[in-house]
């Protein structure tokens, strides 16, 4: 009689592979976690082991084990965000909420595709040069993020299967298209998205007050909320180029944040989420590492 069966479950974001029951030995064991083997085994007292695993095995990396990704090759999602003036009415780590809260969504999403995928904590600092004049702001530059993240890459494709860095800040684009391509020409598997969304005003405006008015409303000071410089950023830009945001919004707003509600957050956060975890399915990095 067959007393070894190996179970093919999806458990959280770690995917738990090669789960076996062992019932000549009386345990069901997955890695080092072993739980005896419920008699009699009814689908219930299965259920409550196969959710005992699921607390065990966290999707998260900072709450993970090193011996629980012993043997997994998962994809790593890692939040950049950025420290920077969010106008008088958002908080600092806007973009790092942001980006972080969609790497949880997606990981959530993704769990249980065929393979294991784990949310890093944030990379909480990025390049915001262009929000220099306001107090709050600590940028550490484009050049030092992008060392910053082909040193992470070496290091976590040691044995992370696939990486994939969800940016939630404009100014770090640069230094996220030159690590990528980077990692990439070095053979690792790596790639960025920006969870964008079409219609998207550029900073502190419409769409990251509504998201944030959804993802943490306690931390929006609304009554704050002013209209900022609603010109095209495209237009915007040289000014901005030489006098840093401060030049075209003093108010250090790009957009209209008045117009916000928790519902459109909602909805946009969303479209957010979709977009990132269907580009991080379809996996088609461009020249740049950027998924398209
Ligand atoms: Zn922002």
């Amino acid at each position: 009689m067959k007393t070894r069966y190996a179970l093919g479950i999806d458990i959280g974001g770690s995917g738990i592979k090669g789960a076996i029951v062992d019932l000549k030995k009386g345990e069901f064991a997955v890695d080092r976690l072993r739980i005896p083997t419920p008699r009699p085994a009814t689908p219930e007292a299965v259920a409550a082991i196969v959710k005992q695993i699921a607390d065990h095995f966290s999707a998260e990396l900072g709450d993970s084990t090193s011996s629980d990704l012993d043997g997994l090759q998962p994809v790593l999602i890692v939040p950049v965000g950025s420290v920077e003036q969010h106008g008088p009415h958002l908080p600092l780590d806007t973009d790092t909420r942001i980006a972080a809260a969609v790497t949880g969504a997606v990981t959530d999403r993704l769990a249980g595709a065929s393979r294991d995928v784990l949310a890093a904590p944030a990379i909480a600092y990025g390049a915001s040069g262009e929000h220099e004049g306001f107090p709050g702001t600590v940028s550490i530059g484009t050049a030092a993020l992008s060392g910053l993240l082909v040193e992470y890459g070496r290091s976590a494709c040691r044995w992370a299967g696939r990486l994939v860095f969800v940016n939630g800040h404009g100014g770090n684009a640069a230094a996220l298209a030159d690590a990528v391509a980077r990692l990439r020409f070095e053979g690792r598997d790596a790639a960025w998205c920006a969870p964008s969304v079409v219609g998207a005003d550029a900073h502190a405006g419409h769409t990251e007050t509504s998201v944030l008015l959804h993802l943490s409303p306690e931390v929006v000071r609304f009554d704050r909320a002013v209209p900022g410089n609603r010109a095209e950023l495209r237009e915007l830009l040289p000014r901005m180029r030489a006098g840093g945001l401060v030049a075209v919004s003093k108010e250090g707003i790009l957009g209209d944040p008045t117009t916000a509600s928790a519902a459109a957050g909602a909805q946009i956060f969303a479209e957010m989420v979709d977009g990132c975890a269907r580009r991080i399915e379809d996996w088609c990095p461009d020249d740049r590492g950027l998924l398209i």
